[in-house]
Formats: structure tokens, C-alpha cells, sequence
């Protein structure tokens, strides 16, 4: 990838004791690996840059034996400098109190490099817990961590908590939440999303980054997980199909995708034979619900997916329900997802022409962004 692309993703560190789950987060989130493939990894042992495709550049980091950041020939300022969210992942289903402190060394050295990073922890594995202890554990160690800090003196640095695990949406959401504070036009996004809402009909919209499906931005009317699961999982219908029938099917985008210097279509995973059918059986119920009303319910009349003319994926799904979605390519990385009523969805023309204009309006926000970039480096040439 360009430097400047790059330098343009939220960054993204994931670290964490041996066997908390780091490599499965990983893979089922970039690389779309069944939750019970994970059982068969071989734990992390060193520093594992992935180069993912993807809106995010995501890093995994593993302690192997003692890692000191104490030890002056440990480059801290490499590793933090440029960071911007840590993640750490805490296994909930074993003895914490080594991640603990762990997590607290860790975040007193990132500190000390870089103040401007934001600090997330993942409760993770909590598909084995039930509700009540989920809630005394976040509570325990939500108060251990914050008391040590503030013992610490580090009382203003902000930890932010979330209950993880990779048999569910949970994942996903967090790691949606993540990225969200990485962005700073998130508040001009969201405006964006809010205007094409309101003048088009949509009862709500996503802007997903396609190869993770996490969600980068929303419009500002809540989001009920149900929404978000069948937007994700429309991700996962139109990846398959155009996997599947490639060229054929989505022409119109696989000849954009073609220009790519790497020649490879962004959107289509490698390892997309790796999932299996036993994914939504094992995927809990929730989501195993959506998939299956989803098929049932739904006419999927439109597919495969429909092409506009100008290079761009497209997709329409009808559903047994009087629901539509709506999915458009923006970019290279994000696609709009879209949930409005059949009824709405009678004016496609005005629907199509308001995405168009949010399109433009998120090439210009981004441009800006560049542009301001190239400033600054001008100016700190001179
Ligand atoms: P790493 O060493 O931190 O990379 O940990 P791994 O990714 O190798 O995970 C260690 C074990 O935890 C594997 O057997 C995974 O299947 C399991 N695991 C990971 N995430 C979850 C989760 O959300 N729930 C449960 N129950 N197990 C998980």
C-alpha cells in the first residue's frame, strides 16, 4: 500500500496475553473465519503485522515471555508513537489478574509515548459467562484497572470497557466503536448519513467497511443490533455471489477493481472457501435468526447484484417483510448500507440521485482531509 494510503487509516493495535483470543478476534473479524475454526490456531508467538485491505490498518501484538518496556533497547517510541487505539484483550473466562497487570504496564508505557492514544479494553470470551457474572466482572475489573491507574497518577487517562466474543455481533460492535473515535470527520459523516436519511426515507443507514464489516459511521437514530447483523450479513451475500460469479455477475465493478495496481478484486477474500455452513449454526442465536429469516422471509429478488453503470457495486434485497436494502459501493473500502420500507423504495430514482450526492459529499471530505495533509507536510518542509 502508498504511504500516504496508509497514513490516511485509523490505526489500530491489538495486544494481549497468550491465548486470550487475540489471532481469533483477528481472524474472524479481517478474515472471515468460522468462530469454531479458532480452536485449532496455533497461539500468536511474535509480532504479526497483517496487511489487511481494509478502511483499518490493524495490527496484532502478542507478550511473548517477559516483554519489558522498561528495557531501554525496547522501542517504545516505535511501537506507540503512531498508534492510534490499543486494544486489549482480556480473557474473562480464566484468571485475569496477570492481564491485569499487564494491561497496566502496558498502558503506563503508551502513555508516557503517545498521550493522544485511545485506550480499549476487550472483556473477551464472555459467550461462556452468564449475565450477571458478565456484569461483576466488567465491574471488577473496570474498578481494579482504574484504581491502579489513578494510584499511578495516570487518574485522567481514559479506559473505555467492552463485553467481547467472537460467537456473536459483540465483536463486530465493538470494534465498530473503536474505529468510530479513530475518525475525525466522523461528525460531518454522521451529519451526512442524517441528511440523506431525513430526504430520502431511509429508516437507517451504515457505512460499513466491507472487508470487516465494521461499521465506520451511522446516522443518529439508534442502532438496534438486529439492523446492524442483517446489514452485515447483506455484506456477506453480496461478497459471496460476486466471489462466486465474480466478472459475471458485477461487471461493472470488477472492471473498476481491475485498474487496481495488485490486480486483485478488493472485495473478495482470499480464504472465502474457509466458511463453512456450520458458521450460522454455531454463530449464536441471534444471529443464526436473522440469517435464517433473512433466506425464509426474504425474496432476494434482485439478485445477483444489479450493476450501475458507473462502476460501482450495487445491490437491492426485497425481504418477505415490506423491508429493502440497499447497498452502494462508496469507495475502495466503504459501502452504504441502507434500510427503508418497499413503500419508500418505490421512488428508487430520488433514492439513487440523494446516494449519489452523499458520495460526492464523502469524496470531498476526504479530499479535504488529503489536502490538508499535503499542507502540513509543506509546511514542515519549509
Ligand atoms: P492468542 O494467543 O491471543 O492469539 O489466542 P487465540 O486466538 O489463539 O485463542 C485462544 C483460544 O481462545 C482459542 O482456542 C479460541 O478458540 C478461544 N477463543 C477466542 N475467542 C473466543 C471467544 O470469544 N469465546 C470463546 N469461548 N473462546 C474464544
Amino acid at each position: 500500500l502508498a504511504d500516504e494510503d496508509r497514513e490516511s487509516r485509523p490505526r489500530l493495535m491489538l495486544m494481549g496475553l497468550r491465548r486470550s483470543g487475540k489471532s481469533s478476534i483477528q481472524r474472524v473479524v479481517f478474515h472471515k473465519m468460522s468462530p469454531t475454526e479458532t480452536l485449532f490456531l496455533e497461539s500468536t508467538s511474535k509480532i504479526n503485522k497483517d496487511n489487511i485491505h481494509s478502511f483499518i490498518d490493524f495490527q496484532v501484538w502478542d507478550f511473548p515471555g517477559q516483554m519489558d518496556f522498561f528495557d531501554p533497547t525496547f522501542d517504545t517510541e516505535a511501537i506507540f508513537g503512531e498508534v492510534g487505539a490499543l486494544v486489549f484483550v482480556i480473557d474473562s473466562q480464566d484468571d485475569y489478574m496477570e492481564a491485569l497487570a499487564r494491561l497496566h504496564s502496558t498502558v503506563v508505557a503508551a502513555y508516557r509515548v503517545n498521550p493522544n492514544i485511545t485506550f480499549e479494553v476487550f472483556i473477551h470470551k464472555v459467550d461462556g459467562l452468564s449475565e450477571d457474572y458478565k456484569i461483576d466482572t466488567q465491574r471488577d475489573i473496570q474498578q481494579t484497572t482504574t484504581d491502579e491507574l489513578a494510584d499511578a497518577g495516570l487518574e485522567n487517562v481514559q479506559l473505555a470497557f467492552y463485553l467481547t466474543s467472537i460467537y456473536d455481533h459483540s465483536i463486530f460492535e465493538a470494534f465498530s466503536k473503536v474505529i468510530q473515535k479513530l475518525i475525525p470527520q466522523l461528525p460531518t459523516l454522521e451529519n451526512l448519513l442524517n441528511i440523506l436519511c431525513a430526504n430520502s426515507g431511509i429508516e437507517k443507514a451504515f457505512l460499513f467497511d466491507v472487508i470487516s464489516k465494521i461499521y465506520i459511521a451511522t446516522d443518529s437514530s439508534p442502532v438496534d443490533s438486529q439492523s446492524y447483523e442483517i446489514c452485515s450479513d447483506m455484506i456477506d451475500v453480496i461478497i459471496d455471489i460476486s466471489s462466486i460469479y465474480g466478472r459475471a455477475a458485477i461487471g461493472a465493478k470488477s472492471q473498476a477493481y481491475l485498474e487496481d495496481q495488485d490486480g486483485q478484486e478488493e472485495w473478495s477474500r482470499p480464504d472465502i472457501d474457509s466458511r463453512s455452513d456450520d458458521r450460522e449454526a454455531s454463530n449464536g442465536d441471534n444471529h443464526s435468526q436473522a440469517v435464517a429469516t433473512g433466506s425464509r422471509a426474504g425474496s432476494l429478488s434482485n439478485l445477483p447484484t444489479q450493476t450501475g453503470g458507473n462502476h460501482e457495486a450495487f445491490s437491492v434485497i426485497k425481504m418477505g417483510n415490506g423491508t429493502v436494502l440497499y447497498l452502494r459501493e462508496v469507495n475502495k473500502y466503504l459501502a452504504l448500507i441502507c434500510l427503508l420500507r418497499a413503500e419508500t423504495f418505490e421512488k428508487q430514482g430520488l433514492i439513487d440521485y440523494n446516494v449519489h450526492c452523499f458520495k460526492e459529499a464523502m469524496d470531498q471530505v476526504f479530499e479535504l482531509k488529503r489536502a490538508e495533509r499535503n499542507r502540513r507536510e509543506m509546511e514542515a518542509n519549509q
